[in-house]
C-alpha cells in the first residue's frame, strides 16, 4: 500500500475486521437532541462513506441521572432504539461501523440529581452529587449494561464505555473524588471495582461478537490522580473483564492544562499511550491533536498505538480517509483545533459545527449541489470569506475568479499564523491554495478589481474584509503602531508595551510579544515544562511536581480595555481560560475600565471612570493599537454608485466582532443560493 501503510492497514479483531486504523472519536454534536433522525443519519453516513473504519457516537446517557444535562439523549425505550436503527442502517449501507458511547457523567452531570462515589462537588459544576449506596451503584451498573444491550438491538457494532475525562467511572478510581470506606472505595482493588464490574456486565449483556471499547484515563492531569501502576493494573483488568479495545483519555475536564486546544503540540500525548503498548493483549488507540494523515501514520509507525482516534478532523472533512487513500492529503480541510464552532457551541447549548466547514452537522440543510446553470462569478478578496465562497461556488459548477490585491491569499489568517500557538493556520491557508487550484478557480493575485472589470460577471461578491480602527488617541511624541505593523510588517517594538484593546487580536499580539524564539507548540518538551505536564510514572495524575515553569517573558506587557468587565471575557468559551492563563504565566498585566487620554514618550496616559479620575501613566516604549476594525466597503460603494449589483460578505459586511467562523459560514451559505 503506497500511501500511509500503517494507517490504512486493516485491524483484525477476531470476530470482525476494521478496514483501517482510523477511529472517529466521540463528539457530542447536539444532533440527537433535534430528534431529526435523517439529519443524524446523514452526518454519520457521510463520514462512513468517507472511509473511516469505525465511528463512536456522542455520549448517550444510560439513565436520567447520568445524562450530561437534563434531557440528554440516550436509548430509554423502543422508540429510541428504532430511531438509532435509522442511523446504524445508513452507516452500514456505506460499509461503515459505528459504536455507541455510553456516557455516565456522574458529578459532571449538570443537574441537582447527579450522583457519584462521594458528595464531592466538582469545580466545574454547581451541583454537589448525591453519594450512591450499594443499591444505587447496582442500578447504575445495570443501567449501563442495559444501554449496551439496547445499542446492540439498535444495530450498533459495539459500544464505547466512557471511563475517562473525569466522568462517573473515573470518579470512583481516585481518592480525590472517592472517599468511600465500603467495598467501592479505599484500596485500589475497591476503587477499580466499578469500571471492571461495568465491563463484565456489559460483556454479559451483549455476548461475544460485539465491540467493547473502554476509554481509559491514562493521565488524569489533576491532583491525586492515578499513578501509572494503577493505570496499567486497571487496563489489564479491563481486558480480562471483556473489553475488545482500549482507547486513551487525556485529562479530566477540570484539569487546568490544555489537552486539545490549538496551542497544544500535535500528538502531544501519544507518548502516554505508548507506555501501555505491550502491557495488554488487546489493541490500544491513541488520541489528542492528531489532525493529518502523516501525523497519524507517524504515530503508528513509531509504535505509540495500534489505532488512532481523531474526532474534530471529521467535522472539517468527512472524506479525510478517502482523500488520504487517494494521496490527496493537501485537499483535506484541516482542523485548526480552534474549538470555535464545535466545543464552544456544545458548551453554549448550540448545535456543533465547524469553523472551516459550516456544513458539519448541517448536511441536510446546507447543501452544495450542482447549479442549474453555470455562472461567471467574481469574488473580490482572498480572505476566509472570499475563499470559502469561491470553493463552494466552484463545487456548484460555476466559473469563479478571485481578485486579491495582496501577493498572497489568506487575509487575516496570515496574521493568525504568526502567533505562537496558532501555527495550524499555515495549514489552513495552504489548504485553501491547494483546493482553489484543484477546483480550477482563476486566482488573480496582486490585482485590484475595478468596477469596469466586475461589470462583466454574472455575480459579484465583495469580501474585501476590514481595516483596523483608529481610536484617535492623541499622540504627543510616543511610539504608536498598529497590530498589522507588528504581526505582518515586523515593526520593532520596545521592551515595555501597552496594548490598547483586549479582544482576540489584543490577546494574540500580547502572546506574540511575550515570546521569543521557538514556539512551545513546536517543541513538546518546552510546552510540557511551560504547563507543568509530568510523567504519571513519577507523579500521581502526571502533574509535574514543580508545577508550570514558563520561560521568562520577552517583554513587559500591559493589556488594556475600556470595559470594566473581566479582561478576556469575550474569548472562546472553551479556550478563553487558556489564553488568559498563558498571559498570566508571562506576567502580563490586565487592566479594564480605563479611558485613554494620550500617548507621550513616557507611555500611555489613562484615567478611570466617567469623571476621568486617577490619572496614571502606563510606562511603555511602544503602544500597540488593537482596537477592532471597520468594514472595508469602498469597492462595494463604488459598484453601487455605478449600478452594478453585488453581494457583500464577511468583514466588509459587518466588522463588529468579525471572525472567520461567521465569514466562512456566510460565504458558504451565499454560494449555496447562487
Ligand atoms: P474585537 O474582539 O472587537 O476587540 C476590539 C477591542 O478593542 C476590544 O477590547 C475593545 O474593548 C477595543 N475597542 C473597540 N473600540 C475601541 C476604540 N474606539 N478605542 C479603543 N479601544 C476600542 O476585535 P479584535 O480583537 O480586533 O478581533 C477581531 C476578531 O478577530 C475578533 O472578534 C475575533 O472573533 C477574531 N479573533 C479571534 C481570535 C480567537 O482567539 N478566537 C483571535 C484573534 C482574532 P473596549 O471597547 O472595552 O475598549
Ligand atoms: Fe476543528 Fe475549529 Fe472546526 Fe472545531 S471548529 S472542528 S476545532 S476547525
Amino acid at each position: 500500500m503506497a500511501n500511509y501503510p500503517h494507517l490504512l492497514a486493516p485491524l483484525d479483531l477476531g470476530f470482525t475486521t476494521l478496514k483501517n486504523r482510523v477511529l472517529m472519536g466521540s463528539m457530542h454534536t447536539g444532533l440527537e437532541e433535534t430528534k431529526d433522525w435523517n439529519r443524524v443519519a446523514t452526518f454519520y453516513a457521510e463520514r462512513a462513506a468517507g472511509g473511516v473504519a469505525l465511528m463512536v457516537t456522542g455520549g448517550m446517557a444510560p439513565n436520567r441521572e447520568g445524562g450530561v444535562f437534563p434531557g440528554a439523549a440516550g436509548l430509554f425505550n423502543d422508540q429510541d432504539i428504532a430511531n438509532h436503527k435509522v442511523v446504524t442502517d445508513r452507516v452500514h449501507d456505506h460499509d461503515g461501523k459505528i459504536c455507541m458511547q455510553i456516557l455516565h457523567a456522574g458529578r459532571y452531570a449538570y443537574s441537582p440529581d447527579c450522583v457519584s462515589a462521594s458528595p464531592v462537588k466538582s469545580p466545574i459544576s454547581p451541583f454537589p452529587p448525591k453519594e450512591l449506596d450499594e443499591d444505587g451503584i447496582e442500578k447504575q451498573i445495570a443501567d449501563i449494561a442495559e444501554a449496551a444491550r439496547r445499542a446492540k438491538e439498535a444495530g450498533y457494532d459495539g459500544v464505547e464505555v466512557m471511563g475517562s475525562e473525569g466522568y462517573f467511572l473515573n470518579q470512583f478510581l481516585v481518592t480525590h473524588t472517592n472517599k468511600r470506606t465500603d467495598r467501592w472505595g479505599g484500596s485500589l482493588e475497591n476503587r477499580m471495582r466499578l469500571p471492571i464490574e461495568v465491563v463484565k456486565r456489559v460483556r454479559a449483556a451483549v455476548g461475544e461478537a460485539f465491540i467493547i471499547i473502554y476509554r481509559l484515563s491514562m493521565i488524569d492531569l489533576v491532583p491525586n490522580g492515578q499513578t501509572w501502576d494503577e493505570v496499567v493494573t486497571l487496563a489489564r483488568e479491563i481486558e480480562k473483564a471483556g473489553a475488545t479495545i482500549i482507547n486513551t483519555g487525556i485529562g479530566w475536564h477540570e484539569a487546568r492544562i490544555p489537552t486539545i486546544a490549538t496551542s497544544v503540540p500535535r500528538r502531544a500525548f501519544t507518548w502516554v499511550t505508548q507506555k501501555l503498548m505491550g502491557e495488554v493483549g488487546i489493541p490500544v488507540i491513541t488520541s489528542n491533536r492528531i489532525n493529518t494523515p502523516q501525523v497519524a501514520e507517524d504515530v503508528l509507525a513509531d509504535g505509540c498505538a495500534d489505532m488512532v482516534s481523531m474526532a474534530r478532523p471529521f467535522l472539517d472533512d468527512s472524506q479525510f480517509v478517502a482523500k488520504a487513500m487517494r494521496g490527496e492529503a493537501d485537499l483535506i480541510a484541516p482542523c485548526i483545533a480552534c474549538n470555535q464552532a464545535c466545543l464552544d457551541h456544545t458548551f453554549s447549548g448550540k448545535m456543533t459545527s465547524c469553523l472551516v466547514n459550516p456544513r458539519a452537522c448541517f448536511e441536510t440543510e446546507l447543501v452544495i449541489e450542482k447549479a442549474n446553470a453555470s455562472k461567471a462569478i467574481a469574488i473580490v478578496g482572498g480572505g476566509p470569506a472570499g475563499l470559502s465562497t469561491a470553493l463552494a461556488c466552484a463545487d456548484r459548477g460555476h466559473k469563479v475568479t478571485v481578485f486579491e490585491k495582496a501577493s498572497e491569499i489568506g487575509g487575516q489568517l496570515n496574521m493568525a499564523k504568526t502567533i505562537p500557538g496558532k501555527e495550524e493556520f499555515y495549514g489552513l491557508v495552504d489548504w485553501y491554495a491547494a483546493s482553489l487550484a484543484a477546483k480550477g478557480v482563476d486566482l488573480r493575485l496582486d490585482t485590484e478589481a475595478k468596477v469596469e472589470i466586475l461589470r462583466d460577471f454574472d455575480e459579484v461578491i465583495i469580501a474585501t474584509g476590514v481595516t483596523p480602527r483608529d481610536p484617535s488617541i492623541p499622540n504627543e511624541g510616543g511610539h504608536v503602531v498598529g497590530y498589522r505593523d507588528v504581526l505582518l510588517h515586523g515593526t520593532q517594538v520596545g521592551d515595555r508595551v501597552a496594548v490598547v484593546g483586549a479582544g482576540g487580536i489584543g490577546f494574540d499580539v500580547s502572546e506574540f510579544l511575550v515570546h521569543e524564539g521557538e514556539s512551545p507548540t513546536e517543541n513538546l518538551a518546552a510546552w510540557k515544562e511551560e504547563w507543568g505536564v509530568g510523567d504519571p510514572e513519577e507523579t500521581r495524575g502526571g502533574l509535574a511536581p514543580e508545577g508550570p515553569q514558563p520561560e521568562a517573558p520577552a517583554r513587559q506587557i500591559t493589556l488594556l480595555q475600556r470595559k470594566s468587565t473581566k479582561v478576556g471575557k469575550g474569548l472562546g468559551k472553551t479556550t478563553g481560560w487558556i489564553h488568559r492563563a498563558a498571559l498570566q504565566m508571562k506576567n502580563v498585566k490586565m487592566m479594564g475600565g480605563v479611558n485613554y487620554e494620550k500617548v507621550t514618550a513616557e507611555g500611555l496616559h489613562v484615567s478611570f471612570g466617567e469623571a476621568r479620575e486617577n490619572p496614571q501613566v502606563i510606562e511603555a516604549d511602544t503602544v500597540v493599537i488593537c482596537a477592532g476594525q471597520v468594514s472595508e466597503r469602498s469597492l462595494a460603494d463604488s459598484l453601487e454608485a455605478a449600478g452594478v449589483a453585488c453581494h457583500v460578505i464577511g468583514g466588509a459586511d459587518v466588522a463588529a466582532e468579525l471572525d472567520a467562523k461567521r465569514a466562512i459560514d456566510q460565504g458558504t451559505r451565499l454560494a449555496a443560493t447562487l
